[in-house]
């Protein structure tokens, strides 16, 4: 049975640069994102084909076969004529299928389905041609020629354009920052967000809950669909569920999505690649002689197949009744200006058409970019961030040498020399699945402290013998620059062996606060944050993964609360968020993951200070890397670095500056009031409090919330 699509189209690019680019097969990846090539065959839906693709002057042909079932079979003839400016292509392609009862029965679907492949692949193809899109990349093969290289052998040049995109609306973030007047592109502020009447017309839906996003957005959206019946509409840029990370966290943690009622045990199975028995921090000593290793168990050391857990959620979204859009563009939310909330959410569809759906509320899961993160804090959206690249690799060289990889460790925080570019390169590797190790290279920045200037100039008063004066200039290399550091780097963290090879590439702007304020700007009318556009996570470990997932229950149950009692304004909705005082205050010591004085400094201070964990043993080591920490924690940590090394209260001083220690300072007072409520709550008993909660949920359910709201963050951190 055969299935015909013809049409005609034209590609504003000449014949031979059509020709060439679509004889590439890295293109055909960003054609066809679901396809995936493997040796010498190509996976689409878990069938595999062999792939031939042939091409003159005029005419490209070519034909993929099922390689378990050669009747199956596209044949795809194009035929390009050159126009002097642009080209004419008329395509042909044809789909046979053996004939049976099922195709014959499926046949509407088969043909509809195969027609909108057809559109998709076409529009994509189109996109290889803007404007915008060739000399970016040329100009990145030029600048970044060890990732040019490595992202064409992993088949991943589609990405090199997003990390550029990312990379320049950090630049855009970092220089509105710096200015401090919190200019941005209007382009990327200006109308997407509004406040008035909702537009008198036909929606395309109406739900309860509209996301934006597909991350961990994503998540949130099942809990509320599959556990508390809300309609849900979740839509994304890209296709949902496709997964552009990969995902630490410790078995303890990933209980809570099994006990907050997303999935079982059993279905998480397959998501869980590898768990590694323990897990080490260690920092370059140098020629020092205080090096100092801490191991841990049960830190980030279940590493999950993110594609997998969130195609799992897409399917428990669908079956629990929400819709879900790919490829729609966020382009603007309206929001009542009184009464009841309501909002009216505009996306655009890839053929730029606009559709309008209305919703009672907006959650805003588009990241650490996401234009209404950048609207509500007038494009100064965060304090800190952790420009993060790396790679899935194989092949390394294997042993129990620091050097090597084992995959029964992993290596949770390390960095194996002084600071490079002026600032401290980290690496993380967790082991993945066969011999795979996910390696990370990142490093802490700031954005409005005085530290935190890019390209800043630093000389140091030189402190010891091994580490005299040193003058450097601290860059803030963005994601690309990072990426060509990271090739060049490698080697000195792992030793690659003779079957080495990247698989696929990882990356991203992990964003951080650095305050203890649980809002820092009020939240905009009828939008509420997830994610990274909330950057709760805390400042020090970056884990947005891992505190979504611990205060997911606590996100949901709060929302549904504020959903049934209709206390949608922004003061009441701002309680619903994954804020946690006890990681808020570990801003200051991300600050002094950023060398202040010599290269060696934050090596040397991180050696103290593991010096102090491996101390207070390994129940609090964990409980510090896993956002957990108690109030008493805290003073022991600084108390046994203090104890150590006196001259850490000068560092202080230097490193935040003297707004820096009255903020610390402030921001301590606030943690040890918030330390103390706590402490009340749990003389009184978590039992009483929440039938309290209930009887004024009924009589005032605002201080209701609010109470509801505190048990479930003492709950979170480990504290009730
Ligand atoms: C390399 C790396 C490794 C990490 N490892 C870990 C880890 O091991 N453990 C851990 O706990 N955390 C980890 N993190 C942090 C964690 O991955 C993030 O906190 C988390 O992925 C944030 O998810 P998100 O959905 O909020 O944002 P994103 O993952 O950025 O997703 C945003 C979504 O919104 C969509 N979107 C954006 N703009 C629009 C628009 N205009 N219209 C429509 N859709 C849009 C995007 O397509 C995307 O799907 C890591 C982060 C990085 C970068």
């Amino acid at each position: 049975m055969n299935f015909v699509y013809k049409t005609a189209i034209e590609y504003s690019a000449a014949s031979d640069l059509v020709r060439e680019c679509l004889m590439e097969t890295n293109n055909w990846r960003m054609m066809l994102p679901e396809a995936e090539k493997l040796s010498e065959y190509w996976e689409y839906h878990n069938e595999l084909y062999q792939v031939h693709w042939v091409g003159d002057e005029t005419q490209l042909v070519g034909a993929a076969v099922g390689a378990a079932n050669p009747s199956m079979r596209l044949n795809i003839a194009i035929t390009l004529t050159n126009t002097g400016i642009t080209t004419h292509a008329a395509i042909t392609a044809i789909l046979s299928m053996p004939l049976t009862w099922q195709s014959i029965v499926q046949r509407g679907r088969i043909k509809d389905y195969f027609k909108k492949v057809c559109h998709k692949v076409i529009d994509a193809s189109r996109a290889l041609f803007q404007p915008d899109s060739l000399p970016v990349l040329a100009e990145i093969a030029q600048q970044y020629p060890h990732t040019f290289e490595a992202f064409t052998r992993m088949n991943a040049v589609d990405h090199l354009e997003r990390v550029g995109r990312l990379d320049q609306t950090w630049s855009n973030i970092r220089a509105a920052t710096a200015s401090g007047n919190g200019v941005m592109s209007s382009e990327a502020l200006d109308g997407v967000y509004e406040v008035g009447a909702l537009p008198n017309q036909d929606y395309a839906g109406s739900y309860d809950l509209i996301y934006a996003g597909g991350g961990l957005g994503l998540l949130h959206a099942v809990i509320m669909a599959q556990c508390y019946g809300y309609r849900v509409l979740l839509f994304d840029r890209s296709e949902v569920g496709c997964a552009h990370r990969e995902w630490n966290i410790s078995r303890e943690e990933l209980a809570a999505l099994v006990s907050v009622g997303f999935c079982t045990w059993a279905e998480l199975r397959p998501i869980v690649m590898t768990e590694y028995d323990t897990g080490v921090v260690r920092f370059h000593a140098g020629t020092q002689a205080n090096s100092a290793e801490l191991w841990m168990k049960d830190v980030l050391d279940v590493a999950l197949d993110a594609g997998t857990l969130l195609r799992l959620a897409r399917q428990k979204l669908e079956a629990a009744g929400g819709v879900i859009l790919d490829h729609r563009l966020f382009r603007q939310v309206r929001v009542t200006a009184a009464g009841p909330v309501h909002v009216a959410v505009d996306v655009a569809n890839v053929q730029g058409a606009v559709e309008t759906y209305r919703g009672r509320l907006l959650l805003d899961g588009m990241g650490s970019i996401s234009p209404l993160a950048l609207r509500r804090f007038a494009g100064q959206p965060f304090a800190g961030v952790c420009p993060t690249v790396g790679t899935v690799v194989s092949g390394l060289v294997e042993g129990d040498a620091p050097n090597e990889h084992n995959p029964r460790i992993g290596d949770i925080l390390l960095s194996v020399a002084d600071a490079q570019r002026g600032q401290q390169y980290m690496w993380e590797g967790f082991p993945g699945r066969d011999d795979e190790l996910t390696v990370y290279l990142f490093y802490y920045d700031a954005l409005n402290t005085r530290t935190a200037k890019t390209s800043q100039t630093l000389s140091a008063n030189g402190q010891n013998s091994t580490h005299p004066k040193a003058s450097y200039v601290r860059q803030s290399p963005n994601l690309l620059e990072l990426f060509e550091d990271y090739f060049a780097l490698l080697p000195t963290y792992k030793l690659p062996g003779p079957d080495f090879q990247h698989v696929k590439p990882v990356y991203g702007y992990i964003p951080g606060r650095h305050s203890v304020n649980r809002q820092e700007a009020p939240l905009l009318r009828g939008v509420l944050p997830v994610g990274d556009s909330a950057a709760q996570q805390s400042p020090l470990t970056f884990c947005g993964f891992g505190s979504h997932v611990r205060n997911l229950d606590r996100t949901t149950s709060l929302l549904d609360e504020t959903l049934r009692q209709d206390l949608l304004e922004p003061h009441t909705l701002r309680v619903v968020n994954a804020y946690q005082i006890n990681v808020s205050l570990n801003w200051v010591f991300s600050r002094f993951m950023q060398p202040w004085g010599t290269l060696h400094d934050v090596n040397l201070l991180q050696n103290i200070f593991l010096g102090v964990l491996n101390d207070l043993g390994e129940d609090f080591a964990r409980r510090f890397f896993r956002d957990q920490m108690v109030w008493s924690d805290y003073h022991q940590m600084l108390l046994g670095v203090f104890w150590r090394y006196p001259r850490i209260v000068l560092i202080a001083w230097q490193v935040l500056g003297p707004d820096g220690v009255r903020q610390w300072i402030s921001d301590y007072l606030v943690y040890s009031c918030a330390a103390l409520v706590a402490w009340w709550g749990h003389q009184i008993g978590r039992t009483r409090l929440l039938t309290l909660a209930e009887t004024l949920s009924r009589v005032a359910p605002r201080v209701g919330l609010r109470l509801r709201s505190a048990l479930a963050e003492w709950k979170a951190m480990g504290w009730g």
